[in-house]
């Protein structure tokens, strides 16, 4: 029997915030995997937790720092378990997050999971020393640890990042002093990347990158996004790629071509707009003018005419006026994107925009004004998804609806997230897996957020 001292440490990984976080904790897991670490069900059975923390809204700080208070107060009683902080909430300079937060034993960069070394390789039946040394948080492109491939479920959705870091200036964004200068992946380790995810049941990847159509200006060869997604498509047994964020400056004609001609390449960007008003662009140190990204838009329909398009905004941004804000409203109204994400500004520390300007937008106006976008995209969202009912849509199969359910979920190439039922007529419905099958929908209803639908077997299984 293994004595408790040499067991390895199980452990538990909270994620917040984005695609790009949810990967990097994929790596994590696969790390500690590889260690011979296993995942704890609940917090009472773990040794090690890891907070895999996102900077962009002070919301998003709060709910971290709410589990760092519930792990400050369980680590009383459970003398033995180490706390790691990763991700945007990290800093370069870890020595105000130490006396900020004492319950943390280790701070590390999320691209290095090696620095979790000396929290698996302790003694469990002992407490935690009182001082790690903590690793220094590096940020340049020698920081990137090879890459770790394994996979851990056999999910069918992947997200791989091909490009991490932002040189761009938006002035409300912590990203950039946070996750450091763009660094691009490799073409051959992404390939390579992606064969693995493939042979262990993948069947769809998410490219990801804070600017992922930057992709490769800073390889050699230079090669760029489309290059990268031809490579990919060649992979057999993939069937789908799909690609973000993308930023509206950087979109080419190579990039709207590749998505045309490789039909692996799924008919949807995400192109976040920011803002309605060029006055408020400007402040928001986004580099174009609302009548571009309109263009660009018009033209990526015109060359892609089933293209999904989806956006972020953010309202209540420093000097908001109430005919800016009707601005961005009637851009939502013209552009009649698929999906919006709304946030209401939150000043993050030394970003320009706390530093230059006031945040003089009163909190129940930015509320109102999100309802406001919110409201309007309700409407749209559910107008463009009712066009939709009556139509065959491809989808490929993530897994039950629920546990235990007899219907089944997963996206169209748009991205549209269907709920259906499956009528086979050669099986046994109940005990049949269909997950990673690409099926035919019949669409039957929809909402702003869903579409609902039947898929009759097996006349219409394509894979
Ligand atoms: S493009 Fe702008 S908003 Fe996006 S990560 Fe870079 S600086 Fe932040």
């Amino acid at each position: 029997m293994t004595t408790p001292s040499l067991r390895k440490p199980r452990y538990l990984i909270w994620t917040v915030g984005c695609q790009m976080n949810k990967a990097d904790s994929e790596r994590i897991e696969t790390f500690l995997d590889r260690q011979g670490c296993v995942p704890a069900r609940a917090l009472e059975e773990a040794d090690l937790v890891i907070l895999n923390t996102c900077a962009v809204r002070r919301s998003a700080e709060e709910h971290t720092e709410g589990q760092l208070g519930q792990l400050a107060g369980f680590k009383k009683r459970a003398s033995h378990l180490a706390v790691a902080m990763t991700g945007c909430m990290v800093m370069n300079d870890t020595t105000q997050m130490q006396r900020r937060y004492p319950m943390v034993d280790l701070f590390f960069n999320s691209l290095q999971p090696e620095a979790l070394q000396q929290l698996v390789n302790r003694p469990l039946d002992q407490p935690v020393p009182m001082s790690f040394d903590p690793t220094p948080i590096e940020m340049g492109p020698e920081a990137l640890s090879p890459a770790l491939h394994q996979l851990r479920s056999h999910e069918v959705m992947r997200y791989v990042p091909v490009i991490y870091g932002c040189d761009e200036h938006c002035t409300y964004c912590i990203v950039p002093s946070r996750r450091g200068r763009e660094r691009s992946r490799p073409v051959g380790e992404i390939v390579a990347h992606v064969e693995e995810l493939v042979s262990e049941g993948a069947r769809e990847v998410t490219l990801l990158g804070q600017i992922v159509d930057r992709y490769g200006h800073d390889l050699s060869g230079r090669p760029d996004l489309a290059y990268l997604l031809e490579r990919l498509s060649l992979i057999s047994g993939l069937e789908r790629i799909r690609f973000l964020t993308s930023h509206p400056r950087y979109i080419d004609e190579r990039l709207i071509d590749a998505m045309r001609d490789l039909p692996k390449v799924c008919e949807y960007m995400h192109l976040p707009v920011q803002h309605g008003d060029d006055a408020v662009l400007r402040r928001m140190g986004r580099p174009y003018k609302v009548a571009d990204y309109e263009y660009l838009v018009d033209h990526i329909r015109a060359r892609l005419p089933n293209c999904s398009v989806s956006t972020d905004v953010i309202v209540g941004f420093c000097g908001e006026t109430d005919e800016q804000f009707s601005h961005l409203l009637s851009l939502l109204d013209r552009v009649r994107f698929d999906v919006v994400h709304v946030a209401a500004y939150s000043p993050r520390p030394d970003t320009p925009s706390q530093r230059h300007f006031a945040d003089d937008v009163p909190g129940a106006v930015k509320k109102e004004r999100l309802w406001r976008v919110e409201a309007l995209q309700e409407r749209i969202g559910r107008e463009i998804n009712e066009t939709l009912v009556g139509t065959q849509q491809e989808i490929l199969v993530e897994g039950r609806e629920r546990e235990g359910s007899s219907r089944w979920k997963g996206r169209t190439r748009t991205n549209k997230i269907t709920f259906f039922s499956i009528q086979d007529t050669t099986g046994d419905n109940e005990r049949m897996d269909y997950t990673g099958h690409l099926v035919y929908v019949q669409v039957v209803q929809a909402s702003a957020r869903a579409l609902q639908g039947r898929a009759i077997l097996p006349a219409l299984v394509e894979a």
